[in-house]
């Protein structure tokens, strides 16, 4: 029986897990659950899954009785290093995550992670850390799952990833076009069912970015070696060349429950009949297009950022869970989440070799700064 504690429960891959769960009750236990404010849904799942320990953050003084009489309220850094978690599925949104994701591994946890700002704001630390830790990390989201899958077995012999992308919402606008699209538009995510933040970094390709600088650390693969492409039918999760031309690629039906599946029982593949399966014929045509930079120009501005390595990549995701914010709430437009961010990052005062404070406070500093410049 794998014990899990589930960072994020009441968000939407937290909910997909869940009902992953449900599916493999022999297998999988809750231990702890942890949601920010969805009082009402995290109870609920409390009382259906009977977890151990719980969080919620929105509570002052963990006032469990209010949700709970059979659960004990704990701290999140209590329940990721729960002597009965064996895995933690971190499903929060944003750069909060990385504190939990870097306890969990210090703790000897697995993480499956689906909070990729952990990786693109401490990808470094991380690594290091996974070399002296007996923890690991099970990429839940479906491309760096798909990599995962396909270089299993292949001793390392990669040449070359190929992340594929939906394109979002707007792949078959014209930049002019984007000044004066709504937040409902955005939400509007042609292919997947995601929270609201990725789901508009998937819009402006953000999200994107944010994968290439994860596989980069995950898999270990230099920055040249990485391609992106337009796959708008998103049923080829990713692709990975290696050394003798040979390419694997992982398909399914987009649905986030397949990888989150994947990473809660690997390394067993057990059938699950709540899931669809690929039909070749009745999906037709899968098609590749190249990216189309005019039309994402955040993409481009993400992974100079990110290569320039210290706390760089930490205020880009700052500046970027800010500006999103701003849009949301209809502060500002859409196209100006890319001028925001990048006006913001002008004035970054990098540390070289951040630890997790200097990580932390690079990215309050970027949504400081984002929000000042958006009230000027
Ligand atoms: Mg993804």
């Amino acid at each position: 029986m794998r014990g899990l504690a589930i960072l994020g429960s009441t968000g939407s891959v937290g909910v997909q897990t869940l009902s992953v769960v449900r599916e493999f009750h022999d297998r999988l236990k809750v231990v702890g659950l942890a949601a920010k404010r969805s009082v009402g849904l995290l109870k609920e799942q409390i009382i259906e899954f009977r977890p151990k320990i719980f969080h919620c953050e929105s509570l002052p003084n963990y006032d469990g009785s209010k949700l709970s009489s059979s659960s004990i309220p704990c701290s999140m850094d209590e329940m990721v290093s729960h002597p009965d978690v064996d895995m933690v599925v971190s499903a929060v949104v944003g750069d909060v995550g990385l504190r939990s994701t870097i306890l969990a591994i210090q703790s000897g946890k697995n993480v499956a992670l689906a909070n990729k700002e952990s990786i693109v704001i401490g990808g470094q630390l991380v690594s290091e850390l996974l070399k002296t830790s007996d923890g690991e990390i099970l990429p839940v989201d479906s491309e760096p799952n798909a990599i995962w899958q396909c270089m299993r077995g292949e001793d390392k012999k990669v040449s070359k990833l190929i992340i594929t992308a939906s394109g979002g919402a707007f792949r078959n606008y014209k930049k002019s076009d984007l000044s004066d699209v709504t937040p409902e538009e955005a939400l509007k995510h042609p292919t997947w069912n995601m929270g609201p933040k990725i789901t508009i970094d998937s819009a402006t390709l953000m999200n994107k970015a944010f994968e290439v600088i994860e596989a980069h650390w995950l898999f270990g693969v230099p920055w040249e070696n990485i391609e992106v492409v337009i796959h708008p039918q998103s049923m080829i999760h990713s692709m990975v060349e290696f050394v003798d031309g040979s390419v694997k690629a992982q398909i399914g039906p987009p649905d986030m429950r397949a990888p989150i599946q994947y990473s809660l029982l690997y390394p067993d593949r057990i059938a699950n009949n709540s899931l669809d399966r690929f039909d070749p014929v009745g999906t037709g045509c899968l098609s590749f297009e190249e990216l189309n930079q005019d039309l994402y120009p955040c993409f481009d501005l993400a992974l100079k950022i990110a290569k320039l390595g210290g706390t760089w990549p930490a205020a880009l995701s700052g500046a970027d869970e800010m500006a999103v914010e701003l849009f949301l709430s209809r502060r500002i437009r859409f196209d100006e989440i890319y001028s925001i961010i990048d006006e913001a990052l002008k004035s970054h005062d990098p540390v070289l070799d951040p630890d997790i404070e200097d990580i932390l406070s690079a990215s309050n500093w970027a949504k400081n700064q984002v929000k000042s410049l958006a009230e000027v």
